[in-house]
Formats: structure tokens, C-alpha cells, sequence
């Protein structure tokens, strides 16, 4: 027997939103060369990701039609940009829900969303979206979304949508498997097949983005339990929002879902032991990792290299503009030799070599970097030569050398080098020390593959807004004295 045909609705609206940053995430920021993205454009966005496993899932169901609704992808400042505008929020989430009202009948609607978006006067606005859209398809059709593990989440959320999946790992390795889940879940559902029964625990837990690398316990014993909990029962699936600190929202704070097929009372035990879990082990959740202040941390890379302990990483996780100069003034004060750093972002200087027609072995004399808010220090004076200016990702860049052996690379935005082998046109061998702008992601290219002999993290010796000292950051919709480590908090 024919099954009956099913539509789904595919929309996207995704970022990761440091509410600190001056620079508001304005409607232009959505809008280039392949954003917004509709139809084929965005079902085929990003193989990689969520958008890829969802859609490789969907379409190996029969009669199952999905609806590429005209959707922002990740803006052109990708994680370096502050509150996004009620004008770019309510322009595209407007356009969208028109599309869906125009479109008929839906079964079911996918949302690629991040969890971590801060819109001004939306206080929730995944949820938010969850609710409009419902409005529109109503309560025959299911609702389901994706979610970074930064993801800053209540039950609101859950309340409106059906259903959620989470990526698990930090880096973010899973995404494309949460996709295909969701795809599964969703047909599943919509034929009868899955009744969802949800449970949402808040935990008063606020760790800063880089103590929570799931490459080590025991943030991986936290992944571990939640995977143990999916095995042990069939069609329970767990969630952990590891929750994102920099983005002053009332729903800031980790997060547990836990989802039965119509067991209300199984995802209630399998989350309120997830919760429990994850509040025995705070302490340990919460110092897994050194952060070194950057004097400091420079020095023992400079050991490290006089040991031959290289190659090096000097990882400025704080760095939130993307232009911050602390670490390359120190480099240079410490006078250290063989060093690349990637990136300074610094759109003023790369577009003026570009614009001066620079190219590789021209001399450059330039101050880079900095200003951008008090965070990024002051801009630094570099005389050296151009190495290269090149044009990718849609994006202008500019290679300059300088001292001895040292390189910096200036791009136009926020970066974060994941890989060495990603940063094409170098010879990667040539360096003694990277010194990049990340938390974690760099861990896939630079300490999961073996490259990186010695991985020293590092931050500003005043708690900017990137710090670990979350409790130095100016919130006005949160109160982190009711959070653990930041208070006297109990829980349950
Ligand atoms: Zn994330």
C-alpha cells in the first residue's frame, strides 16, 4: 500500500550571538552571495552539517517532499558580531512564516537552528520562532529542530516544537548525525510511528566555552552517559546544552532534554540522572582545562620552542572581535621567531592593501588590528612585507612577514583556524608557533590529528569579554551569582 505523500518545511536561521561585541548583527550581515538561500540552495547549503544529514535521510523515505523556505545562512561576521536587530530578526523570520502560510498544508517543519541567538527585545527567540511557526502549521504537524551544544535553552522550546537533537561533541563532530536523526524522527512521527515525550532540566551550571572540550573527562564521561542512556533504551534520545556564556540571555545555563517514545516518566529518569550527574561532577566540569594569562603563556611557548617542543599553539580563546593584538604584542616583546598568526581581523587594512594594489615581496608598514571594542587592545605597527593577498571563501586576505620568521595573517573577520593544513598557501612546516583565535574547534586539525607538540591556552591579563572570569562580564538579563561556580547554588 502507497503511503501518504508527506511535505516538509526546511528553514534555517542560525547564530552564535556574543552580546558583549558593540557591532550589532544588522540585516546587510545576512545578505551576500548565497544568503539567503531557498529551494535546492539551501536544502544543499551544507553537506557537512545538520542541513546535509537531514536532507540525505529525508530523501531516502519515499514520498517525502521537502520545501526549501528562503532562509538567512550564518551571517558574514560569523560568531564576531553583537546582538542581532529586531529589523534582521523580523525581516527574515517574517519572510518565512509568510512562505509557510502561502504553502498550503505542511506535515512537518525542520528547523536548522543554533540555540545561542541573541535578538534585542526577544528575549528567547529559538523558542520564539518555535511558536510562530506552530501558529502557522498548527497542532496536526510536527516541529522539530537542531541545536548546537552552545545552545542557551528552557522548556520553552520544547513546549512549542515537538521535538529536539543536539549535537553531542565539542568540536561539533556530530552534526550531520543529529541532522539524520531529525530527518528520521520527524517521518517517524508524522506517519505515528514516535509519540515524542519530552522533559527539560535546567542545571545553574555557566562554564566558559573553552572548558567544555569534549576530548577530555570529564566533559567526555558527560557525552559518554548521555550515548549510554540512547543505547541502553530504545527510542530514547538525550541532549546536553552545554549552554553559551557570552550571550546575555535569560536562558543562559546548561541544559538537559530527554526524549521517549510516549515514556514521559522514562525521559523524566533519563534527564533528572543526566542533571544529577552533571551536579556531582561541576567541580571537575569546571577546571578541566589551563588557562594561562598571555605574559605567561608566551614565555613557556618560548621554552617550548627552545626544547623543540614544537610545533606550538598559543590559542587566544577570548578573542571575540577577532582583532584583538595582546597576543602579538607579546610575541613580539618576548621577541619569539618562527611564529604564524592567524588570523588579525582587520577589514580596514586588508581592503586598503587591496585597494593600494599590494602585492607579494611590496613592503607593508601598517598598525593592524585592535580597537575594535576595548577587548582587542590597541592596534600594533608592522613593518615587514607582503607574503600574499589572496581572494577566498568570498573573502579578501592579506599574508604579511615581519621579524624573524614571523607571518601574520589579516582577514577581514573573526577567524578561527580549525586545521594548519586548511591554512592554504603556507608551508605549515616553516612555523615553531601557531598562535590562532580559537577555543576548541582547533582541536580537530591542531590536537586530535597529533600535530601540536604543546597546546597552551591563553587570555588578556584583564577579564575582557572573551574571559574565563565570566563573573567580570557586564549581564544585565542574568544574574551569575545563581550560578555554579559564580554563587552559593543548591540543586535541585
Ligand atoms: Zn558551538
Amino acid at each position: 500500500m502507497a503511503r501518504q505523500p508527506i511535505r516538509i518545511a526546511v528553514l534555517n536561521f542560525v547564530h552564535e550571538t556574543v552580546t558583549f561585541l558593540p557591532n550589532d548583527t544588522t540585516r546587510g550581515d545576512f545578505i551576500y552571495e548565497g544568503s539567503p538561500a531557498k529551494g535546492e540552495a539551501l536544502l544543499g547549503w551544507d553537506s557537512r552539517n545538520y542541513m546535509g544529514g537531514f536532507v540525505k535521510v529525508a530523501r531516502e523515505h519515499d514520498g517525502v517532499e521537502l520545501v526549501g523556505i528562503e532562509s538567512p545562512l550564518w551571517p558574514k561576521t560569523g560568531t564576531g558580531s553583537g546582538w542581532i536587530t529586531e529589523d534582521a530578526y523580523e525581516h527574515f523570520l517574517g519572510r518565512q512564516i509568510a512562505e509557510l502560510e502561502a504553502g498550503g498544508r505542511w506535515d512537518g517543519v525542520y528547523l536548522a537552528l543554533h540555540g545561542a541567538m541573541g535578538v534585542r527585545g526577544v528575549p528567547k527567540p529559538e523558542a520564539d520562532i518555535a511558536r510562530r511557526v506552530r501558529a502557522v502549521v498548527g497542532h496536526g504537524a510536527f516541529i522539530v529542530g537542531t541545536f548546537d551544544p552552545h545552545g542557551n535553552e528552557d522548556e520553552e522550546f520544547l513546549a512549542a516544537a515537538d521535538m529536539a537533537f543536539t549535537v553531542k561533541y565539542f568540536p561539533h563532530y556530530d552534526a550531520h548525525l543529529q541532522g539524520e536523526r531529525a530527518a528520521r524522527m520527524l517521518i517517524r512521527a508524522i506517519r505515528g510511528d514516535y509519540k515524542p515525550a519530552t522533559t527539560t532540566v535546567k542545571v545553574p551550571i555557566l562554564a566558559p566555552s573553552v572548558a567544555q572540550w569534549t576530548g577530555a573527562s570529564p566533559w567526555m564521561d558527560l557525552v559518554q552517559r548521555a550515548l549510554a542512556w540512547e543505547a541502553r533504551e530504545p527510542d530514547l534520545y538525550v541532549n546536553v546544552f552545554f549552554s553559551f556564556g557570552y550571550a546575555d540571555v535569560p536562558d543562559v545555563g546548561m541544559t538537559i532534554q530527554a526524549m521517549s517514545n510516549g515514556k514521559p516518566e522514562l525521559a523524566h529518569k533519563a534527564a533528572d540522572d543526566m542533571a544529577a550527574w552533571v551536579w556531582r561532577r561541576r567541580k571537575e566540569l569546571l577546571s578541566t582545562i589551563k588557562v594561562h594569562l598571555i605574559p605567561e603563556g608566551v614565555k613557556l611557548a618560548k621554552q617550548a620552542i627552545a626544547k623543540g617542543a614544537t610545533p606550538v599553539v598559543l590559542a587566544d580563546h577570548s578573542d571575540r572581535s577577532g582583532s584583538a593584538t595582546w597576543l602579538l604584542q607579546e610575541v613580539i616583546k618576548q621577541d619569539l621567531e618562527g611564529v604564524l598568526f592567524a588570523t588579525i581581523a582587520d577589514r580596514k587594512a586588508v581592503m586598503a592593501v587591496k585597494d593600494k594594489g599590494l602585492k607579494a615581496g611590496d613592503p607593508f608598514d601598517m598598525e593592524i588590528g585592535g580597537l575594535a571594542d576595548e577587548s582587542a587592545g590597541q592596534p600594533v605597527r608592522v613593518k615587514g612585507t607582503v607574503e600574499g593577498v589572496r581572494h577566498a571563501f568570498g573573502l579578501h586576505w592579506v599574508a604579511v612577514a615581519f621579524g624573524k620568521g614571523n607571518v601574520v595573517l589579516l582577514s577581514e573577520y573573526l577567524t578561527q583556524v580549525m586545521d594548519p593544513y586548511g591554512l592554504k598557501g603556507f608551508d605549515v612546516a616553516q612555523f615553531k608557533a601557531f598562535a590562532i583565535k580559537s577555543r576548541v574547534h582547533f582541536r580537530r586539525g591542531f590536537d586530535d590529528s597529533g600535530f601540536a607538540k604543546t597546546i597552551l591556552l591563553v587570555e588578556p591579563v584583564e577579564p575582557f569579554l572573551g574571559t574565563v572570569r565570566l563573573d567580570a562580564l557586564p549581564y544585565k538579563n542574568v544574574d551569575v551569582r545563581k550560578f555554579y561556580p559564580f554563587g552559593d547554588v543548591s540543586f535541585p
